[in-house]
């Protein structure tokens, strides 16, 4: 291993260590309840450093964590003892508007990209939080606020150069390293660094969206996910219930009561957006609604700086019906943390367009994605509220569940699996197998290589970036 002065001249970016004042601060990721103390952390400057990196890890090895907005909800961005190499300094981002494309590099976060291509009436579909990076949740999949009108993140995912775990650079697109790109598009960080991502871009400018504060009766609940299913593909919501907080902006009569803060983004005209949410309006008499015309990049403040400790579960459902509701309004209500909440996001339109095998995400069929969480101060109340959010998840249910990869906490190999249905698993693990046969990439939702395909060439060998 070399000392920490060779380490530092051997990368452009800073090499941070344990003696460093900003040690504390580099090692910090979004979530509270990970005190990880890691031997290095390397804030990469391009894509040698990240070459460079991968290989100190493999040579030394240490664990490698890959970080780029930081917001893993298993802390995944930050290793014991191991290597943390961190992609926030990446930033560059080149967009071409007359081509409606853009190269954008890994550390870059959904907020800071949205806003530069918003500058053009441009934009790629990421998630519902401006501060997650684009890498994690690239890799993932990307579920937001334009997933029924244009798909998920990686349906607008032209190519990406990839660090693999013998630290080459290559070019992953539907021609070279197809299974590389297949793989990268849901299977998360494991088959190496992503460093650039080349995305489609949408006229999106002006859209109809804001949020809409509803009373959250059971029957409330199930007609929102109803209108939210039969709505035109121009409308994506994300639908928390919740107690609500004693916030300013809401009314001190609903404080502490059940309510559906609903986020929604209609891109598709100003008038029919207007026509598309007042179903939504009708429900109940709103709390809150300042679901307006507004341009795409404000649907995401700055977010708070806060690291809540969470306990998160995730799955897919069928349907979300008065029963269904009932159990949702009885367990939220029995929760003891300072905030416990549910969050539907009604799926189909452009993302179940694409066929399930087409990428490494392959839930194209499911209706309804929900994510249940409790957040709180102490790492010490987690056993409380796993418990509370492990039987608020069996009561929901529905058939095998699944699970999207992007919301997964530290829960098993078999959970990372029913995040990969079907053949998915098996390919995932051939392609690993490929590109990361002693399984550097491994502090993530692990697909283990398989050993049966490791012989296998990768399909076009001469496809390394040179620049
Ligand atoms: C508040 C919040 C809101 C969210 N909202 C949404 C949402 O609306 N839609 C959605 O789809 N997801 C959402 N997510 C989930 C999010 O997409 C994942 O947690 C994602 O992994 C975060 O990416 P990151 O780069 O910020 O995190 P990181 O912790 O930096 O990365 C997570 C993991 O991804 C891998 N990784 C990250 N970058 C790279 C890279 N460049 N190359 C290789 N591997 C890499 C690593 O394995 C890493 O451990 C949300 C998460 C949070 C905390």
């Amino acid at each position: 291993m070399m000392s920490l002065p060779e380490l530092r001249s051997a990368f452009d970016g800073r090499a941070i260590a344990s003696n460093d004042a900003s040690y504390d601060e580099a090692r910090s990721v979004f979530y509270g309840g990970f005190d990880r103390r890691p031997a290095l952390i390397v804030r990469a400057k391009h894509d040698s450093d990240v070459s460079g990196v991968v290989r100190l890890a493999r040579e030394s090895g240490m664990e490698l964590a890959v970080r780029s907005g930081g917001h893993s909800l298993a802390g995944y961005g930050v290793s014991e003892g191991g290597v943390v190499l961190d992609l926030r300094a990446m930033k560059a981002l080149n967009i071409d508007s007359a081509g409606r494309t853009a190269w954008a590099e890994a550390g870059l976060t959904a907020g800071e990209y949205t806003n530069a291509a918003g500058a053009h009436g441009l934009a790629t579909g990421f998630g519902d939080t401006g501060s997650v990076g684009i890498g994690g949740l690239t890799l993932g999949g990307g579920v937001g606020y334009l997933v029924r009108k244009h798909g998920l993140t990686i349906d607008d995912l032209l190519a990406a150069e990839v660090v693999t775990a013998d630290g080459e650079l290559v070019r992953a697109d539907t021609e070279t390293h197809s299974d590389l790109f297949w793989a990268i598009r849901g299977g998360g960080g494991n088959f190496g660094v992503a460093t650039r991502f080349q995305f489609r871009l949408h006229e999106v400018d002006t859209i109809v969206g804001g949020l809409l504060v509803l009373p959250a009766a059971p029957e409330i609940i199930a007609s929102f996910v109803d209108e939210a299913e039969t709505a035109r593909e121009e409308l994506s919501t994300i639908a928390t219930v919740m107690k609500a907080p004693p916030l300013p902006f809401l009314p001190a009569a609903v404080h502490g009561k059940l309510v559906v803060m609903a986020k929604l983004v209609f891109a598709g005209g100003v008038e029919a957006g207007e026509h598309a949410i007042a179903p939504f309006r009708s429900l109940a008499k709103p709390v809150v609604d300042t679901v307006n015309p507004m341009r795409y990049p404000e649907i995401y403040p700055p977010d708070q700086g806060n690291h809540p400790v969470a306990s998160i579960r995730t799955m897919f459902l069928e349907t979300i019906d008065r029963s269904v509701s009932e159990a949702i309004a009885a367990h939220l209500l029995a929760s003891t943390a300072q905030m416990a909440a549910i969050e539907i996001r009604v799926l189909g339109g452009a993302m179940a367009h694409v066929s399930a095998d087409a990428t490494a995400f392959a839930h194209r069929r499911s209706r309804i994605m929900v994510n249940i969480a409790a957040m709180y101060a102490d790492p010490r109340e987690a056993a409380v509220h796993d418990a509370w959010a492990d039987d608020f998840a069996g009561a929901l249910r529905q058939g095998d569940g699944g699970a999207y990869v992007g919301f997964l906490g530290d829960e098993g190999e078999a959970r990372v699996r029913e995040a990969y249905p079907g053949s998915t698993w098996e390919r995932l693990a051939a392609v690993k197998g490929r590109y990361d046969p002693s399984n550097l990439f491994r502090l993530n939702q692990n697909i283990p290589p398989s050993k049966i395909d490791r012989v296998a060439p990768p399909p076009c060998v001469a496809a390394h970036v040179e620049r």
